[in-house]
């Protein structure tokens, strides 16, 4: 039947474009609907590439070892360059603060089967060549983490997730959900667009920034804010920096609350700072205080990043939630609604692994994780119970 199909998908972002390949792969008809011209244009291409599964929720730990595994095997098993470098993440420590921030989760993280230790600064120097050494204590390694270029991997996940049978329809909006029945509250089939109507059992909302206004056309209230953060990317240099690298001290301008950095496998070097002051709302010109701020931190870190060329910066959004925890699951108040939403600033290194779970959840009705490392992402928990994640 025309317009029917098994899953639709409210966005092909970082979350949307992976839930489509697994789902498709798995056998489903599935129809992506995005607003933008193509895949990956929204805050997927915002974000500089980090995949880390270095975090203190066990749920966002498991998810992303899911991920770094799809990631890195994708050359292998597909055929196509996603950007894919292991070099792992290097947090430098220079500070007692610090020290016993990083310390205190190492715990948890090994206990969730992640590879990461603490070393002293020899160590670190050697893994951050250049890096200042006034003051270095150490730090944390963790080897198999590492970055992928974000546009080369959404590209590549919807031409897989096309060839197995999946629909993309781009330039279409959302705008309605169809109800099930005559009550919206208790189930939905299909999605109006700005186009026509379209059918399925399951629909997916991965609107990332926008996903709370899809929640509401549900009558449900998920709280899914934006905040605005500024990155850039300089002209390549020699490869030289193995690690993705995360300051967590903030800086001594008052503005900044961490900064971080890679080089890529094109030798560019990408980069990103947390403002102290969140940015709320979904404003995304780039300002004229953030590349003067970022130089002075990265200059102060490795001095000879003095000779670098900026050739680009921007400003993109972060889905943020009030735990600092994605929302993923299936509603328990709307049937046939799923979410895979509030990926704050980790839903590229996330999406893969949030994929292959719903994919799981909406074939098998499970997830792949174990379902109660998984419900703490559930869409019914307490948002404001006060506890958040360390490593936001
Ligand atoms: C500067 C910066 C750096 C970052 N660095 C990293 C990083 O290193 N690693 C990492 O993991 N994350 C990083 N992030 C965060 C990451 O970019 C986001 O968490 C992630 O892209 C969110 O994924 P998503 O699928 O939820 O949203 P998106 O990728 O934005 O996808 C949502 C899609 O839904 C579409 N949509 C929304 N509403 C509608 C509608 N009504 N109808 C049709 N389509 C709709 C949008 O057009 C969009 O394409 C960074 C973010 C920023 C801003």
């Amino acid at each position: 039947m025309k317009n029917r199909y098994d899953v639709i998908i409210i966005g092909a972002g970082s979350v949307g474009v992976p839930s489509a390949y697994f789902l498709s792969k798995m056998g489903e008809k599935v129809l992506v609907i995005d607003e933008l011209s193509s895949s990956g244009q929204g805050q997927n291409k915002s974000a500089i590439g980090g995949v880390r599964a270095t975090h203190s929720d066990p749920a966002k730990i498991q998810i992303c070892l899911q991920s770094i595994d799809i990631f890195s095997n994708w050359k292998d098993k597909v055929g196509t360059d996603i950007g894919w470098k292991k070099g792992g993440y290097c947090f430098p420590v220079f500070r007692k603060k610090e020290e016993e921030i990083l310390k205190s989760i190492l715990p948890i993280q090994k206990k969730h089967g992640l590879r990461i230790d603490w070393f002293d600064s020899n160590k670190i120097k050697k893994l951050v060549p250049g890096i200042n050494e006034k003051g270095l204590i150490g730090g944390t390694f963790s080897p198999n983490d590492g970055q992928v270029n974000p546009l080369l991997a959404s590209e590549s996940f919807t031409n897989e997730a096309v060839k197995l049978g999946a629909e993309f329809r781009y330039r279409e909006r959302i705008i309605g959900l169809i109800a099930k029945g005559s009550n919206l509250d208790l189930a939905i089939n299909g999605v109006k667009t700005t186009k026509g109507e379209y059918k399925a059992d399951a629909v997916l909302n991965s609107a990332g920034a926008n996903a709370s206004s899809i929640c509401k056309m549900a009558g449900l209230n998920i709280p899914v804010n934006p905040d605005s953060h500024e990155a850039g990317i300089t002209a390549p240099i020699r490869p030289f920096l193995k690690p993705l690298v995360v300051d967590i001290r903030p800086g001594k301008e008052g503005k900044t609350a961490n900064f971080y950095f890679g080089q890529n496998t094109e030798g560019q070097i990408i980069f990103c700072y947390t403002p102290l002051k969140i940015f709320q709302g979904e404003n995304r010109q780039a300002t004229s205080e953030f590349m003067p701020i970022m130089a002075r931190r990265m200059v102060d870190l490795i001095p000879r990043f003095k000779n670098l060329i900026i050739r680009r910066q921007w400003r993109g959004l972060y889905p943020m939630t009030p735990d600092g925890v994605a929302v993923v699951g299936k509603s328990s108040k709307v049937e046939g609604l799923y979410l895979g939403i509030g990926m704050c600033g980790q839903g590229f290194m996330m999406g893969p692994g949030v994929g292959l779970n719903l994919t799981n959840l909406i074939t098998k009705g499970k997830s792949l994780l174990n379902h109660k490392v998984f419900n703490l992402l559930s869409p019914d928990r307490d948002f404001y119970s006060g506890k958040k994640e360390a490593l936001k």
